[in-house]
């Protein structure tokens, strides 16, 4: 029986692996051209994954990718789900790029979070290269060098970057709109630090961009940066549900993820949400991984009786 998958990161991959292991026939629908997700551009140590200390999101992707591809798993890359629908006993989906509906016992939603920022951001992000959403990218740890960089948010990432870059030689000033929610550990090791400004209850600049540095007007106030990262956390990726019948979208929570009960199990039968769409106490990649091999589970015992939804 074909369990569809909707996402190619740590949960999806590892769901994957697991429906092999209970004679399920998984099929992922990625909606980039990789696999991995998250952890594709972390050069930092992964510290929660307990046996392989000092590697990289990066290593660990690649890692994971390497067992993935040599599974018996069809794959379809680049591809969006355009539209879900349910008979009597299987899923349709009308995926991109494929002639036939694809037709599925159960469908899995894997498909992680995104960096969070306002519209206004976003807009500016897309026309200004020294704007940057969300952590972690080549660009911050392979050019900002000697600069002045503005961090937008206050929390764990906003202030593990300000760290970050400090180690780089570098001026962060870290600007948040009420008070740092950062945990205590990191807000003491940037006050230790004097390339390290800190301003809580800073309201969000006018930013104006020039090809090489960005102007940020605060009222009364206008300071040049090199750089702007913008650290305001996450979005659950939750935007396919779009393309569900109303009648077979799985409830979110109050805060806009997957609502899935200790199986993975969503709101709709035969429906199941693993990793960080779902309201994750402590998002990573074992949790994820973990996730998706009990959505997997919970698929191989839901359908073990076949017959009606
Ligand atoms: C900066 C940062 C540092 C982190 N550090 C660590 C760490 O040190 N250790 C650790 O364990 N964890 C860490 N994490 C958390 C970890 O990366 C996540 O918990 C993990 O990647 C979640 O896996 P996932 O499969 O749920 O989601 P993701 O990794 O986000 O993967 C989701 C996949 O779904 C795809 N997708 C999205 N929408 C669709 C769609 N509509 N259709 C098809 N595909 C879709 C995406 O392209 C992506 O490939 C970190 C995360 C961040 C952001």
């Amino acid at each position: 029986m074909i369990v569809a998958i909707l996402g190619a990161g740590p949960a999806g991959m590892s769901c994957a692996n697991a429906c092999l292991s209970f004679g399920l026939s998984p099929v992922v629908i990625e909606r980039t051209a990789h696999l991995g997700g998250a952890q594709r551009s972390n050069f930092h140590p992964n510290l929660w994954l307990l046996g392989f200390p000092g590697e990289s999101g990066e290593a660990m992707t690649q890692r994971l990718a390497e067992h993935y591809r040599a599974l018996p798993v069809t794959t379809y890359y680049t591809t969006q789900v355009n539209q879900v629908s349910r008979n009597a006993t299987e899923f349709s989906l009308i995926l991109s790029g494929l002639d036939a509906p694809l037709a599925a016992a159960a469908i899995v939603l894997a498909t992680g979070t995104r960096p969070r920022a306002t519209p206004e951001l976003e807009r500016l992000a897309e026309t200004c290269p020294r704007i940057l959403i969300g952590p972690l990218s080549h660009a911050i740890r392979d050019h900002i060098r000697n600069a002045r960089v503005l961090i937008l948010g206050g929390g764990d990432n906003a202030l593990d970057h300000a760290l970050f870059l400090a180690e780089l030689g570098n001026q962060a000033w870290v600007c948040t709109r009420g008070a740092l929610s950062a945990r205590k550990p990191f807000i003491e090791d940037c006050q230790l630090r004097e390339e390290i400004e800190l301003r809580a209850n800073c309201p969000q600049p006018r930013l104006g961009c020039a090809v090489d540095h960005v102007v940020a007007t605060w009222p009364g106030h206008q300071s040049r940066f090199d750089w702007v990262l913008v650290m305001y956390g996450y979005l659950p990726n939750t935007d396919v549900l779009d393309a569900f019948d109303p009648a077979i979208r799985p409830a979110l929570t109050g805060t806009g993820y997957l609502h899935v009960d200790a199986w993975q199990r969503s709101s709709v039968a035969r429906v199941y949400a693993a990793g960080d769409v779902t309201d994750s106490p402590q998002p990573s990649v074992p949790t994820a991984m973990a996730q998706g091999l009990t959505a997997a589970r919970a698929a191989e015992r839901d359908l073990a009786g076949g017959g009606a939804i």
